[in-house]
């Protein structure tokens, strides 16, 4: 099972991806997690990522295409994988494609999470996110127990330095020029599968799962 879950930044990837894992017992893969734990981590790539990341902008293609290279191979995407925020180009989609066929392999379904963008703006900037496990958290529309802890790992809850009104601009503008074309690539293929992103996290959870069985 190779899914990709493709929809503009606070649609609602992440937080399905967590709820999947459980669900189908495959990873999630996320590119921006992988790249802020390089920058916790003080990595070159972390460090080179955080340029493109502060301002809003794609990191480039060969960095993030390396990245998924070397993760797909690893031992437990064996049964299959959540690509949560990968391919965001079409020059990525089309490596994605070339090094599954070289591997025998392929994607099954791309869940594209729809949701107006007006509804992402506020989505995006009340999130919050867990420094130690990534759980998100949104302080209005999915608040944690105990305010600025995570529930599942305690860890404290911060603001994402890419969550503030100018860099989300920014980032729902390269959405629709970069990525959004991937709509009509995996629409073409025969792949995509929409899905209306409003309404309880619950609610989709069960739209994304009739899709999937
Ligand atoms: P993405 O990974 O697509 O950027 P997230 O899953 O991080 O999006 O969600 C963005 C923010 O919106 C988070 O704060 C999350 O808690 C919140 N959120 C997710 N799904 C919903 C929903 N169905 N309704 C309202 N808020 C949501
Ligand atoms: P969101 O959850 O809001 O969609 P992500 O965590 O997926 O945000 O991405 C944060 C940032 O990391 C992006 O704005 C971009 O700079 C970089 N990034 C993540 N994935 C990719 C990718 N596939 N290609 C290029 N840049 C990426
Ligand atoms: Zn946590």
């Amino acid at each position: 099972m190779n899914i990709i879950l493709l929809g503009p930044p606070g649609a609602g990837k992440g937080t399905q991806a967590k709820m999947l894992v459980d669900k189908y017992g495959i990873p999630q893969i996320s590119t921006g997690d992988i790249l802020r734990a390089n920058l916790k981590a003080q990595t070159p790539l972390g460090i080179e990522a955080k340029k493109y990341m502060d301002s809003g902008k794609l990191v480039p293609d060969e960095v993030v295409i390396g990245i998924i290279e070397s993760r797909i191979k690893e031992d437990d995407c064996q049964k299959g994988y959540m690509l949560d925020g990968f391919p965001r180009t079409v020059a990525q989609a089309e490596a994605l494609e070339q090094m599954l066929t070289q591997m025998s392999s392929g994607i099954d379904d791309v869940i594209s999470i729809e949701v107006p963008n007006d509804e992402l703006m506020g989505r995006l900037t009340g999130r919050r996110t867990c420094r130690n496990c990534g759980q998100g958290y949104h302080v209005m529309f999915d608040p944690p127990q105990k305010e600025g802890l995570c529930d599942k790992c305690g860890g404290e809850l911060y603001q994402r330095d890419d969550d503030n009104e100018a860099t989300v601009g920014n980032r729902l503008k390269v959405y629709a020029d970069q990525t959004q074309p991937l709509i009509d690539y995996y629409q073409n293929k025969s792949l995509l599968r929409p899905i209306d992103g409003l309404g309880e996290i619950k609610e989709i959870f069960g739209r994304i799962g009739q899709v999937l069985g």
